[in-house]
């Protein structure tokens, strides 16, 4: 038996017959009928190493690739009341360290592949002694059990997951199972995932996106989920087009989400691609085939949306904001129209949001939005509260509470985000499908993400420029290829707007280039202020696993000589 979690509830309902996971490489199926008497097993198997039949609460990290397995494992896990604790095969040894000891974890799973990286890590000096574990591996067609659940609660099953790390060490974000299951019902409502769906997943499992946006959240819903890791952008492109070309019988992908670098690779990669495969290509990617292709974990540069609208003709992609400590917070809706440019849409179902001036520190009531005075836009910094949000940083009471703020209204805290925005109203007119998303979720006023408060927020001779505003516009300029905008000290302004520009080759080849002439082409497109003053070139931009940029890193890396 297993205990009445949501999720097991809901995968018990799901035909047995249909498909939960497939692996793209092998084209190895597992149904829904075999999934929860494998997590019933593995379950057993983890109370066998442990010597005991209670770990509730219990940290238990585990590696695995991207595969049923990581699957099983996850939900085994949340099945012994543990905590899980996913960690990237592709950290080094000494991050590994840092989780292992960090979340005080009681055991280490791992799957053959990355067994002996395991045992390394083990070998190396930890502050805890993990039991070390290696996991089955599960071929598929096993037989469909009957799984009871049982009357237990969750338990203080949950899951950790630590942030990118894009702005400081990564931290270790308690979200406990009822949040991850609030998490999956806001999004089946937004997104109407559905057993119709077939989703791609091309994302790293020790994420927010790639676990509960991606795995967690489809399970609930009987989608499919196929793999299809590491990324690789000819790959991806042979298998969407795969059903349009010679293998008829594969599922066609009508659901994908990824981070706007994964989809910059895809708009790349297609030039390269023989011409029968491009259609093919272009017309898996299409309505109605693709229902959904969603963009978030960083800012949508919007070249990259237009060219992927242009090659899907018209699929536009859908951008959402979220955090690995609220889940997906802000969303644009699944109305075509609602997809504004710049925006990441407004509040899912069940999440409240508010908007807290950055100077004033007050609410940005709806009315309130323009400054009265000067007839600008007030910039807030984006709340939040709800049943998605996450319990604690774990082991850190501090950060916790500092992160947090009460509500006047006596109806809970606040989460802070540290990330800040405006708000505007959506557009007037919708197309057909409003009706139906006025009933499901509520259209409400759009947020446009202007960047982190602690970098992207540029303060310069008492204006502020957003980082991420000047990045969308430079992206626009068809000789950059990729940027960063970042502050850089300066004595005259306090800050000065910096870039830091990789070229586009093609572009670049022929034509001189100079910053004088980029900041000519920026003129009619941002007001002066807002125009780097220095500007600097480089092969690449290095980028995390979610594809970000540590500017604080970079910047000192670039600009070095204005830190001395
Ligand atoms: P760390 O907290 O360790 O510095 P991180 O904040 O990058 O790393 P995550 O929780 O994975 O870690 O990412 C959340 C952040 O990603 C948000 O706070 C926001 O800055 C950024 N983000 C997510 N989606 C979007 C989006 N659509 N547009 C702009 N920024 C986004
Ligand atoms: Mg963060």
């Amino acid at each position: 038996t297993l205990p009445k979690l949501p999720v097991f509830e809901a995968i018990s309902k799901h035909d047995p017959e249909s498909t939960a996971v497939i692996h793209s490489k092998s084209g190895r199926r597992f149904q829904y009928g075999e999934l929860l008497g494998d997590v019933a097993k593995t379950r057993d198997r983890l109370y066998e190493s442990a010597g005991r039949e209670n770990l509730d609460g219990e940290r238990i990290a585990f590696l695995a690739e991207n595969s049923y397995d990581y699957v099983v494992t996850l939900l085994a896990i949340l099945a012994a009341k543990s905590i899980a604790v996913p960690m990237s095969p592709a950290f080094p040894a000494s991050e590994l360290q840092y989780i292992l000891n960090h979340s005080e974890a009681l055991m280490l799973l791992s799957t053959a592949k990355f067994a002996s990286k395991a045992q390394e890590v083990l070998k190396t000096e930890l502050d805890i002694q993990p039991t070390f574990l290696q996991l089955d591996k599960f071929q598929g067609g096993g037989p469909h059990e009957k799984v009871t659940l049982d009357k237990s609660g969750p338990g203080s099953a949950g899951m950790m997951l630590y942030t990118s790390g894009t702005t400081n060490r990564p931290k270790g974000v308690l979200i406990p199972q009822a949040a991850m299951t609030a998490q999956a019902h806001s999004l089946i409502q937004a997104w109407e995932y559905a057993p119709s769906d077939h989703l791609l997943h091309l994302l790293p499992l020790h994420h927010i996106h790639g676990t509960i946006n991606a795995i967690y959240t489809p399970l609930f819903a009987g989608s499919s989920i196929e793999f299809l890791y590491p990324f690789n952008a000819d790959a991806v492109w042979k298998r969407l087009a795969a059903p349009f070309t010679t293998s008829p019988e594969q599922p066609k992908i009508t659901f994908l989400t990824a981070v706007p670098t994964i989809y910059s690779r895809l708009l790349s990669s297609f030039k390269t691609l023989p011409e029968d495969l491009q259609d093919a290509a272009r017309e898996s990617i299409s309505p109605p085939h693709l229902r959904l292709t969603i963009s978030g974990s960083a800012a949508l540069p919007t070249p990259i949306k237009r060219l992927w609208t242009h090659l899907s003709k018209g699929n536009i992609l859908l951008e959402r904001f979220g955090m690995t400590e609220v889940g997906m917070a802000l969303s644009c809706g699944l109305d075509p129209n609602d997809r504004v440019d710049g925006s990441v849409g407004w509040p899912l179902p069940g999440v409240e949001a508010r908007l807290v001036d950055v100077d004033t520190h007050q609410v940005i009531e709806k009315g309130q939005e323009k400054d009265l005075e000067t007839g600008r836009e007030r910039v807030g910094e984006i709340q939040l509260r709800g049943p998605t949000i996450f319990a604690e940083y774990w082991r850190n009471e501090e950060a916790t509470k500092k992160e947090f703020v009460e509500g006047k209204d006596g109806k809970g805290p606040w989460f802070k985000t540290g990330d800040v925005a405006v708000r505007r109203p959506g557009p007037e007119k919708a197309g057909k499908s409003e009706m139906k998303t006025q009933k499901e979720w509520a259209r409400g006023d759009m947020y446009f993400i202007l960047g982190r408060k602690s970098a992207d927020i540029i303060k310069s001779g008492g204006e502020k420029v957003s980082a991420l505003e000047v990045e969308r516009e430079m992206l626009s300029l068809p000789r950059v290829a990729e940027v960063a905008v970042v502050a850089v000290p300066s004595g005259k302004w306090g800050q000065k707007v910096g870039a830091v520009v990789v070229l586009d080759k093609e572009y670049c080849k022929e034509g001189k280039w100079s910053p004088l002439e980029m900041r000519r082409a920026l003129k009619d497109k941002l007001a002066g202020y807002k125009i780097p003053q220095v500007l600097r070139v480089v092969e690449n931009i290095p980028r995390n696993a979610m594809g970000k940029i540590n500017k604080k890193v970079l910047v000192k890396e670039v600009f070095r000589e204005e830190f001395s």
